[in-house]
């Protein structure tokens, strides 16, 4: 092989391994995005499922406060009747007042106790909620911080060979360079060989006169004009 093609393809071969390196990064930053997608969408339906159950915990503490605000209003009321200058009209509003505040109470009872079981039964569930979602982020955030490890090795892989095709740039034809790049700005890879008269790049078989120059000179693929080389 020509030494000014072979340090054409020793380029292209650098530039494959940068692309590798930039998939590699792209790949695991697409898979990043996965992971920090899924911790939000799962926080915020945790999130919503514990909001619910602090509302049902408020509206059981609120409903107990009106049975102990409804229970101390009928002792009051009780003990005004025992011991109050009234009047008979004054006294007959007060028993009917007690007696109404009883049957309501019977009721706000049976309501704060339901709602105070509905929390107990719910809050193991939570607790299981909240402790599967915490370990499940905690393995997420570990996959992230290797992934953001490996990205920082890939990405100073990437550093090095960008800086070491400038070497290699130089040792390259200038005019041969300028084919090469322009080749690059259309296909990933602009160099192909020649394997029983095909083109590995555009698999179309190419003339008998290419594969019999492509042995001693520089020349391209008539169908996609990769430059050729054998293997
Ligand atoms: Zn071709």
């Amino acid at each position: 092989m020509a030494a000014e093609l072979e340090a054409l393809l020793e380029l292209a071969q650098h530039d494959a391994a940068i692309r590798e390196q930039a998939l590699k990064i792209e790949g695991l930053q697409r898979r990043r995005a996965t992971l920090v997608e899924a911790i939000a969408r799962e926080q915020n339906e945790f999130l919503s499922h514990k909001r619910a159950f602090e509302e049902l915990q408020r509206q059981s503490r609120e409903k107990s406060r009106e049975v102990d605000d409804l229970d101390a209003q009928i002792r009051a009321d009780t003990e005004k009747l025992r011991t109050g200058l009234l009047s008979y009209k004054e006294m007959d509003a007060l028993r009917v007042r007690i007696e109404h505040s009883r049957a309501r109470i019977d009721q706000l009872e049976d309501e704060a106790i339901a709602l105070i079981n509905k929390v107990e039964e719910q809050a193991p569930q939570m607790k299981k909620a909240e402790e599967d979602f915490l370990k499940w982020k905690s393995k997420i955030d570990h996959e992230i911080a290797q992934i953001d490890h490996e990205i920082a090795a890939h990405t100073q892989t990437w550093d090095r060979l960008k800086r070491e095709r400038t070497q290699r740039v130089e040792a390259v034809d200038p005019k041969l360079l300028r084919q090469y790049e322009e080749l690059r700005t259309r296909y990933e890879d602009p160099m192909a060989f020649v394997h029983h008269g095909v083109c590995s790049g555009c698999n179309l078989r190419v003339s008998e006169i290419t594969v019999e120059r492509v042995r001693s000179e520089i020349v391209t693929c008539e169908n996609c004009s990769r430059l050729l080389y054998v293997k």
